[in-house]
């Protein structure tokens, strides 16, 4: 194919992400980010992938009693990509109340976690932070990563090569409230946390920027889930092929074509 035939695909195909991504982000902005759904209320979608995508700051949310606004674009970027891998999505579109310690929560979306994750499960927790930070990207293992689960980190940060990632700094996910923190002490499951920068999250002020990030995020995260379902167990061991030094085709088993979008 020509390049300029190649250059307009992926033109349109960033586009077309970018206009879904907002269009999709209306039920979060609909009420300035508080939530226009009855309070504790979630978006869950099931999935078959070992993916489980969430978004638990898609709104305005508290900490400590203080304030957090919105980590915008996040509830619809898990919605986005989750319908192109198959993959589950949490996220949350009525008032996020005062949240008591994990353990001691009965709401929607931790039950909804509790519930989704599963031998296996790799729960991918998306958050938005600012772009003051000078990364685009910072991957978060918490506390206690499976060998796996850091396995998967390395995967995503080779993956994600065009970009500027870092790994735990400045937010490692370590602090017990995270989705990390509790479905790594709680559920016995592997999880990591995806901190994105502003400017590669806005499909409404940076159309392309925001469309071709998804479209990247989309392709690591295909190959990741093909090859967590294709492990039988579920540790993932480096000889397999997911470190980021090794040839990834002899353990992506699966169909290694470029996911649907
Ligand atoms: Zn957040």
């Amino acid at each position: 194919m020509p390049e300029s035939n190649k250059t307009e695909t992926d033109f349109m195909r960033f586009t077309r992400l970018a206009s879904e991504w907002d269009i999709r982000e209306e039920k979060y902005r609909a009420s300035y980010y508080e939530g226009d759904f009855q309070p504790g209320a979630i978006l869950r979608i099931d999935g078959e992938s070992p993916l489980i995508l969430t978004a638990p700051h898609s709104l305005n949310h508290y900490r400590f009693n203080k304030a957090k606004p919105a980590d915008r674009w996040t509830g619809s970027g898990c919605e986005l990509l989750g319908a192109r891998l198959n993959a589950a999505v949490l996220t949350c579109v009525g008032p996020i109340g005062t949240l008591q310690s994990w353990e001691a929560r009965t709401d929607p979306f931790k039950c909804s976690l509790d519930d989704l994750v599963k031998p296996g499960s790799l729960v991918i927790d998306v958050h938005g932070m600012s772009d003051t930070h000078g990364i685009d990207v910072c991957i978060g293992t918490g506390t206690n990563p499976s060998k796996s689960a850091s396995h998967a980190a390395d995967w995503l940060i080779a993956e994600l090569r065009n970009y500027s990632v870092s790994i735990n700094e400045p937010f490692s996910a370590s602090p017990d409230y995270t989705v990390v923190s509790y479905v790594q002490r709680s559920l016995g499951s592997d999880a990591l946390q995806i901190e994105i920068a502003a400017s590669l999250r806005n499909p409404l002020d940076h159309q392309l920027k925001a469309g071709k990030f998804a479209a990247d995020l989309l392709s690591a995260l295909h190959l990741l889930a093909g090859g967590l379902a294709g492990s039988h167990s579920t540790e993932i061991r480096p000889e397999d092929g997911i470190g980021i030094n090794i040839e990834r085709g002899e353990y992506f088993s699966r169909e290694k074509s470029s996911p649907d979008s």
